[in-house]
């Protein structure tokens, strides 16, 4: 029996389903590799953001408080400090000089990093996860 789609011997139908197959597991490979990109990115946003944002923050001289001792030395001032370059005179070397509103100058000041809350822990966690699961179900 012929009809009019095959030719030698071979059922083009066939042959055809093998390509798109294989065109298939291409274009689904292409997608898993763009959705993994997307979690590891995620992930990455997700660990790193709260360092940068202290990076930034301590660069700018920003979340920085007063630690002059007060009251007998049992508590710190604790006041937010302006961040100023002075050059000591003695030595020649710019540094910096923290200034609060209580009027205190210190040569270092406290630094209160931001940390990752439970959201933040999760968001990372999440992102972990999904990364593992598309990796093992592709
Ligand atoms: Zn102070």
């Amino acid at each position: 029996m012929k009809t009019p789609e095959s030719h030698n011997g071979v059922a083009p139908g066939k042959e055809k389903s093998g390509q798109d197959f294989l065109r298939q597991r291409l274009t689904h490979f292409g997608l898993t590799m763009i959705v993994m990109a997307l979690f590891i990115s995620l992930l990455v946003i997700a660990v790193i953001w709260n360092w940068i944002f202290n990076w930034v923050s301590l660069l700018k001289g920003s979340r920085l408080t007063c630690i002059k001792k007060v009251d007998n030395e049992v508590a710190v001032c604790g006041a937010p400090v302006s961040r100023k370059k002075v050059l000591n005179k003695k030595t020649g070397i710019v540094i910096p000089r923290y200034k609060c509103i209580n009027g205190h100058k210190l040569p270092e000041a406290h630094f209160h990093p931001v940390k990752k809350g439970t959201l933040g822990h999760t968001l990372w966690v999440i992102s972990l996860l999904f990364c593992v699961i598309i990796f093992f179900l592709s």
